[in-house]
């Protein structure tokens, strides 16, 4: 079965893909159009205890505790806030006349905290104090390091919306590999939290996926990036199998994409998201970020359990949208 993956500007298009998919060398072509030929990896789900709903419980009693003790606090800073909005705009526009050349960096940051301040955190009170209280984000997303690639500036993620972790070349470290800063966010997103979604985000020009792809089988990682990106290798190998004859920067192009559906796979090894995206409480989808064309592209994993479909196929890709 071969399906065009790279489409034209449309906004909602949606197609059903077995999964992972690979790319076969002659699918790729100049024009960015991409056919793909699926392939499977199997996953070893680990049955471990589920403690997210107590956790959740425990954290709303706390939270109504504390909220009647804040009542007070709220009226307080309401009746405060007009008084500073009336100061901080005199504050922004003295900032203003001061001109950016005699500005350092920090005072940058402080003019944007200010101006966030004023327009968006005083504007929103009763929204930031309910923050306060505590979060219900409904993503988690994993996400590149990368400062050109920022989730909530180009998703529009406004604070409590979405719980972010980011790291070089946005990979998901299977289970087996032990603690990580990223496996750890997964752990309170998903059994804390209690979010429904999780969106991997890929993205163009990704600098750990070109250090990936540039790795030789023979070289011993000296430094912290080499053993990090190597979370991705599986990727690399089968980029370089399906698209050995197109340019280094084509087959980068393809990894980017390879490693968020590995990293989708890899979610899936740890037992309480396999769980749950198993009982359809959690959706796990992949996004790739060109910021060369500005375009977006997201997709979803369906997952039929451990038992799989009734083809035996356990993933597929579903509800496939082309932003541009
Ligand atoms: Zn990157």
């Amino acid at each position: 079965m071969v399906l065009l993956l790279l489409l034209s500007s449309t906004m909602s298009v949606t197609t059903t893909t077995q999964f992972p998919f690979f790319f076969s060398s002659s699918s790729l072509s100049n024009n960015n159009t991409l056919s793909c030929t699926p392939s499977f990896l199997g996953t070893s789900p680990i049955s471990i205890r589920i403690y997210g709903s107590q956790v959740k419980l425990a954290k709303n009693n706390e939270t109504h505790l504390r909220s009647i003790g804040s009542v007070k606090r709220i009226a307080s800073l309401r009746s405060e806030a007009s008084k500073e909005t009336l100061s901080l705009t005199e504050e922004l526009k003295e900032m203003s006349a001061v001109g950016n050349d005699s500005e350092t960096l920090f005072d940058e940051l402080r003019n944007k905290f200010l101006s966030f301040k004023k327009l968006k955190y005083l504007e929103n009170l009763d929204h930031f104090q309910n923050l306060a209280q505590g979060q219900s984000p409904k993503f988690m997303v994993i996400a590149c390091a990368d400062s050109r690639v920022c989730p909530s500036n180009i998703l529009g993620f406004q604070p409590g919306d979405a719980f972010i972790v980011r790291n070089v070349a946005n990979l998901v470290p299977p289970f087996e590999t032990g603690p990580s800063e990223t496996n750890a966010g997964l752990e309170f997103a998903v059994n804390s939290l209690e979010v429904e979604n999780i969106l991997v985000i890929g993205h163009s020009c990704c600098g750990g996926i070109r250090a990936l792809m540039s790795m030789q089988d023979e070289e011993h990682p000296s430094s912290f990036i080499k053993p990090w990106v190597l979370i991705g290798k599986k990727a690399s190998l089968s980029t370089k199998a399906a698209a050995a004859n197109l340019s280094f920067e084509q087959q980068c192009t393809h990894c980017e994409k390879e490693s968020v559906n590995h990293s989708l796979l890899n979610l899936l090894t740890y037992p309480w998201v396999e769980e749950k995206v198993s009982k359809g409480m959690l959706s796990i989808h992949g996004g790739y970020y060109d910021f060369v064309n500005c375009t977006f592209e997201k997709w979803t994993l369906d997952y039929k359990g451990s038992s799989g479909g009734n083809g035996g196929d356990k993933h597929s890709i579903i509800d496939r949208q082309f932003w541009s």
